[in-house]
């Protein structure tokens, strides 16, 4: 074995993150391993205080070092909107735009037979207990375009009041895209759900 047991167990262990494949756990190693000082120290560092300090939100799922984190407590969010997002980089990429003030609930995944994801982790339950003591008026899905993900925006749905207001994340032409590039039921979408200008 060239590599010896205890880099073998790290080429390992860093292979299952999202992203690396075996390939890029060796470089990385590598390359940490050369910059000792420099990279692989401060990364120890870092990895363990997070590990210490980070926690999930109890009331949305969000990562955060508080519990409710500092969107859930924060005054100056809109306590009438709730967004529903798969995964805590999804709320990372909606907060990026500014432009949303509301609360989120974030699912953890989607519904998937293949991956035998249930309605019971999604925190369904805790969604609708949320709505109802917020007194949410609005829950917008921002979820992706996916088969799965649109079944658990259908199943969601189901089981939230009727009198509820239910949007969901625009579908259509991407900001510099065109026309020409775009698939037939990207088109179709834009077009069934064209503004006024
Ligand atoms: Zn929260």
């Amino acid at each position: 074995m060239i590599q010896g047991e205890e880099m073998q167990q790290a080429i390992k262990v860093l292979a299952q993150l999202p992203g690396f494949g075996q390939r890029s756990a060796r470089r990385a190693l590598l390359h940490l391993l050369i910059h000792k000082d420099r990279k692989m120290a401060p990364l120890i560092q870092a990895l363990k205080t997070c590990h210490d300090t980070i926690v999930a939100c109890r009331m949305c799922g969000h990562l955060d070092t508080v519990n409710p984190c500092h969107i859930c407590q924060s005054p100056r969010r809109h306590r009438h909107q709730l967004c529903v997002v798969e995964s805590v980089s999804d709320l990372w990429a909606m907060e990026r735009t500014g432009s949303y003030h509301g609360l989120y609930h974030v699912l953890g995944g989607v519904l998937s037979a293949m991956d035998d994801v249930r309605p019971e982790h999604l925190g369904l339950s805790r969604l609708i207990e949320r709505v109802d003591d917020l007194q949410v008026e609005e829950v917008i899905f921002a979820l992706n375009a996916s088969l799965e993900a649109q079944t658990t925006v259908f199943v969601i749905t189901e089981s939230l009041p009727k009198s509820l207001k239910i949007t969901q994340l625009a579908q259509g032409i991407p900001i510099g895209g065109e026309l020409d590039y775009m698939d037939d039921a990207t088109l179709q979408t834009a077009l069934q759900r064209r503004g006024v200008l």
